[in-house]
């Protein structure tokens, strides 16, 4: 588990650290009231914090010396303060510390829960820094490395482009606007043809006060500039967060589209407008495919007798055991109220077999019911199509076919 080290001389204060910081981010919370018990929790602590949050005054270190002594351990420092002046200000960030957090009330505790879960997920998160002053391109790429992303450098936007290429997965590119070989604007053009706004945010430097240039910036496909003669770290780091949050948000929103809110598996949406893609896949990658079609015998009876509560619960089992038993690389989504579909790959005998050994599996599956002892069993009928057909629509009506025949057999069997 992450440990935090929290360095806080206010009893009330770092209690209720502790207390929020355990119970929301999963962190193991070392708290001291001094830098003399800090010290020592860093000296005990062999792998190191993933994170700091302390006082820059503590009783017997008042010049922010915790700061200096965490980031010399290469650990990023959130900065709790109850006073931010000018002076005190420029202090803080000459520390290269993460950032710092106003001491009034519960929202900044709710600020500093989200400020430590944005620094375990940037660990994961790429970016680029593409600027042809070394300076210049030093001092942003080392406030993005203090935020734990991924950074990488261009110093042209030849080199962006090469970067880009070998690293598609970047997330944000924060790029100057004078460059020689290619100015920003190009390089935004050019990005845009391959990542959209939606999955790679751009965030343009422009030149002193130039808001024209901030504007074809945008034009251009930048989500975001930042003008440079007004540079403030905290607005850096707040626009660059929002980029990434933005880009999380509208990922979270894909996903959800795609997914089957009651048992978390692939939606009906998501086999009609990526199944056709990941069949031809499949067919190219696998010697062989099936397309299997799942019902649940005589669902209307489960609801009907033990509520729609426990025929959620029934689906969801259902659900957890083909995830469970079918291979990686298959796909399953849930199509209809208790009818699933699978494209598995593999020849017909295995995969009939396979089928056979879950059609029995989920006979002997016992659902229980919340409200006493009693557990329900179910029995599935299933169809499977082993030829690949034109398409998949052609081997989905095949499956599905075949599924019919089994209701009409009897139910509680596989028709391939
Ligand atoms: P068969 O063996 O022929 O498949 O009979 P069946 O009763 O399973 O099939 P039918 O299609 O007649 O009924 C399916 C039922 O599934 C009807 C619907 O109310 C129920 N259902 C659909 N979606 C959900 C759901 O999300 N939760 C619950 N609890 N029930 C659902
Ligand atoms: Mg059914
Ligand atoms: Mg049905």
């Amino acid at each position: 588990m992450k440990k935090v080290l929290v360095a806080e001389d206010s009893g009330f204060f770092g209690r209720m650290l502790k207390k929020k910081l355990e119970a929301e981010t999963g962190a193991q919370v070392c708290w001291a009231q001094t830098m003399q018990e800090a010290c020592q929790f860093i000296e005990e602590q062999p792998d190191g914090f993933a994170a700091g949050i302390v006082n820059f005054h503590l009783p017997d270190a008042p010049g922010g010396e915790i700061v200096t002594k965490l980031g010399e351990r290469n650990v990023p420092v959130i900065v709790f303060t109850s006073v931010v002046n000018k002076q005190i200000r420029d202090r803080i960030w000459e520390k290269k510390v993460v950032d710092y957090v106003y001491k009034e009330g519960a929202q900044s505790l709710d600020y500093l829960v989200s400020l430590l879960n944005r620094l375990e997920r940037n660990r994961h998160i790429k970016v680029m820094v593409v600027d042809d002053s070394d300076m210049q391109r030093q001092v942003m790429a080392d406030l993005l490395r203090v935020h734990r992303y991924q950074v990488l450098e261009a110093a042209d936007g030849k080199e962006a482009l090469e970067l880009l290429a070998e690293h598609p997965d970047v997330k944000l590119v924060v790029s100057d606007f004078h460059m020689p070989h290619m100015d920003g604007f190009e390089l935004t053009q050019s990005i845009r043809k391959s990542h959209s706004r939606q999955d790679l945010a751009i965030i343009g430097i422009s030149a002193l006060g130039d808001n024209v240039m901030a504007a074809r910036f945008l034009k251009c496909g930048a989500n975001d500039f930042i003008i440079k003669q007004h540079f403030l770290t905290e607005e850096f780091y707040c626009r660059v967060s929002q980029s990434i949050e933005n880009l999380e948000n509208i990922q979270a929103i894909r996903k959800a589209a795609v997914t089957d809110f009651l048992t978390g598996v692939s939606n009906r949406r998501f086999l009609f407008d990526h199944g056709e893609r990941i069949y031809n896949q499949m067919r190219s990658s696998c010697a062989s495919l099936c397309c299997a079609m799942l019902d649940i015998d005589h669902f209307k009876k489960v609801n009907d007798s033990y509520g729609h509560q426990a025929g959620d619960m029934t689906i969801k089992r259902v659900a957890k055991l083909l995830q469970d038993q079918l291979p990686e690389s298959s796909i399953l989504a849930r199509i209809g109220g208790e009818e699933f579909c699978a494209l598995v790959p593999g020849g017909k005998d295995e995969v009939v077999a396979l089928f056979e050994h879950i059609r029995k599996a989920i006979s002997i599956l016992p659902v229980s019911l919340s409200s006493d002892n009693e557990s329900i069993h179910i029995t599935v009928s299933v169809g499977i199509s082993s030829e690949p057909g034109r398409n998949l629509l052609d081997m989905l009506s095949r499956a599905d076919a075949y599924l019919y025949q089994a209701k009409k057999e009897g139910r509680d069997r596989v028709v391939c």
